[in-house]
């Protein structure tokens, strides 16, 4: 599904697009090559591939964006890297999570008894190929990318601050949503106290394009609905949460 003349949404669960569990999956046209952004649970490869040839990309990934290592974000991380031989990036505090896939590390083992997966969901470790860290800077064929680490959904949580054709565009993963939501979790890893700290971290951005992991997203102002998240996190209560 196209949104913008570079951006696509090719999956994701709650809009149909691929399998149940799956995250919201972005692909960014960079020219020579595509960009994804996350790879949804890996349960959904195949109607991923379906909607990239039925948009009409048909150029290779060359660049995999792991916003976090949550399963539903980083679990078709592993088919996606096999068939296209893309650069796996993601974030160096979850990159060894990602790496080893082990359930308890990953938040797995909750998750399914709070039945967000069937029990026999398995997790495909995935090789991470450019660990990244706050502040490093990327080149994507004709895009740049900044990283900023932005715990409190987790502690290895990537904002991914492109420029793209000129517009500036904020793919979120599970940070901060539409309409000023967070996704604060109540696992080990996530934290308040974290969000708090980090999310004044995307003040002041001039963010145009949002594109959160879940629900809806944003093509213009942006910015409103991550300052709104970050109003919410002076008062006393608990902002709106994603699940
Ligand atoms: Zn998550």
């Amino acid at each position: 599904m196209r949104l913008t003349k570079e951006i696509y949404l090719v999956g994701s669960g709650e809009f149909g697009l691929s399998h149940d569990f799956d995250c919201n999956i972005y692909v960014i046209d960079a020219g020579d090559g595509l960009i994804m952004v996350d790879s949804g649970a890996g349960l959904g490869v195949e109607e991923v591939m379906d909607n990239l040839s039925r948009d009409g990309l048909n150029k290779s990934v060359r660049w995999l964006l792991l916003t976090h290592a949550h399963a539903d974000h980083a679990g078709g991380a592993h088919a996606f890297r096999q068939r296209f031989r893309c650069t796996v990036v993601a974030g160096a505090p979850e990159a060894g999570v990602i790496e080893r896939g082990e359930e308890k590390e990953l938040g797995l083992d909750v998750a399914k008894r709070s039945g967000f997966y069937s029990p026999d969901y398995v997790f495909n470790p995935c090789k991470v190929d450019l660990p990244v860290n706050h502040g490093n800077l990327l080149r994507l064929g004709n895009v740049s990318v900044k990283v900023l680490n932005v715990r409190g959904h987790s502690p290895g949580s990537m904002c991914y601050f492109c420029e793209i054709a000129g517009k500036k565009v904020l793919f979120t993963g599970d940070v901060v949503f539409a309409k000023g939501v967070i996704g604060l979790l109540n696992y080990e890893g996530s934290s308040l106290g974290e969000y708090r700290r980090c999310l004044p971290l995307l003040r002041g951005l001039g963010v145009e394009t949002l594109l959160p992991g879940h629900g809806i997203f944003v093509l213009r102002g942006g910015q409103r609905h991550i300052d709104l998240a970050c109003s919410r996190l002076k008062r006393l209560q608990i902002p709106p949460n994603f699940i």
